[in-house]
């Protein structure tokens, strides 16, 4: 197993400042995300882990030892793609074996380790096919076992469900979540979809603009965002802001709009309230209630009411028989501990 640390690793393309100084400590035998919009920077990131890119500057230590100057195939990782860069001739056993004819092991093993991949991702049926032969599903199975039939460290996993259908995707969080437990490896696993992320890590590393905005477990990372970003990027549907100030005696304002949300700290101006849209109820109120209702999704375990307030629109999740309809005047409440707030200019959560 592997432990892997990053110290003021940065990435340039040209003048392009693509990864800025990162610090991350990947504990050993841990299921990592590295989460964030696209481009902010995590497939280089990912990149200069596996060795296909060099670090500008920094360190990156496998288990305390530097890599950062040692070729790919001697890092001892194994990478899956979003595309399954199989080979289209050779057959799906040639595929995954491929790795260990390289390194000359006799065909009795290379045959028996072979099958063990094979059963553990359930394509055993299929190693005499080739990869034009299988779904997209498949393929990306295929991909796998190609990977762990090397007995890697570490595995480094990019996008790896992206094209497949969200049925499959689904299906797929499982196995990999269970492949991982049954190899105990150290896996790290690139991917935009925070969905993704919550349902598989043990630990979520949020990036944006090639700078680490948090590391935390999914839980943690819900309920204790760090700053706006992370509160905006976790979460759907996303948490809703209000730019306004506090008053002292814990209620927030926007304009003449106040709502109590508790808060114990002293007055001020320039701060955003952030509230998860299952913590805002949404009442029905006289007509000169400041919100309206806009919209209402019926979706059967839930409802989401969007209603429009001077402050632009808050969505909250309800009872899927709610009694609302559209035009309604509402209040909105906040439930007691609920509130999250920010600094209004740089979006650091307050404490
Ligand atoms: P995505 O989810 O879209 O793949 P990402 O977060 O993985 O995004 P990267 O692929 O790491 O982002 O790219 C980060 C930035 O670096 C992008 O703006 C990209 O255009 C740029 N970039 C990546 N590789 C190179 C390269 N070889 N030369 C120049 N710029 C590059």
């Amino acid at each position: 197993m592997s432990s892997i640390e990053l110290r003021q690793v940065t990435k340039r393309f040209g003048d392009t400042l693509i990864v800025d100084s990162i610090d991350l400590t990947i504990e050993d035998g841990s299921f990592t995300v590295l989460l964030g919009p696209s481009g902010c920077g995590k497939t280089t990131t990912l990149n200069m882990i596996s060795g296909l890119e060099e670090v500008s500057s920094g360190e990156i230590l496998f288990d305390g030892k530097e890599v950062q100057d040692v070729p790919p195939h001697k890092r001892d990782v194994a990478m899956v793609f979003q595309s399954y860069a199989l080979y289209p001739n050779r057959s799906v056993r040639e595929n995954i074996s491929f790795a260990l004819k390289l390194r000359k092991l006799p065909a009795a093993d290379i045959a028996e380790r072979v099958a063990e991949v094979a059963e553990m991702l359930d394509i055993a049926k299929l190693l005499d096919r080739k990869p034009r032969q299988l779904s997209g599903g498949q393929q990306q199975r295929v991909a796998l076992a190609r990977a762990i039939v090397r007995r890697p460290n570490v595995f480094l996993l990019d996008e790896p469900l992206s094209n497949l259908d969200a049925k499959l995707r689904a299906d797929m969080r499982i196995s990999l979540r269970e492949l991982q437990r049954q190899l105990g490896g150290t896996f790290v696993y690139v991917t935009h979809d925070q969905g993704e992320a919550m349902s598989m890590a043990d630990q979520v590393v949020v990036m944006n603009g090639g700078v680490v905005q948090q590391e935390a477990p999914p839980l943690d990372l819900y309920r204790r965002p760090a700053n706006r970003f992370v509160a905006g990027f976790v979460g759907t549907p996303g948490m809703n802001f209000v730019p306004g100030s506090l008053d002292g005696g814990g209620s927030f304002a926007h304009g003449d709009w106040t709502v109590p949300i508790g808060w114990p700290g002293a007055a001020r101006d320039d701060v955003t309230l952030g509230v998860r849209p299952e913590d805002v109820t949404l009442e029905p109120a006289g007509p000169g209630a400041p919100g309206r209702v806009r919209l209402i999704e019926r979706l059967g375990v839930e409802a989401i009411v969007v209603a429009s307030f001077p402050s632009g629109d808050v969505i909250s999740r309800a009872d899927p028989d709610i009694e609302l309809d559209a035009d309604t005047p509402v209040a909105m409440r906040i439930r007691p501990g609920k509130a999250h707030l920010f600094d209004g200019e740089a979006g650091d959560a307050l404490a």
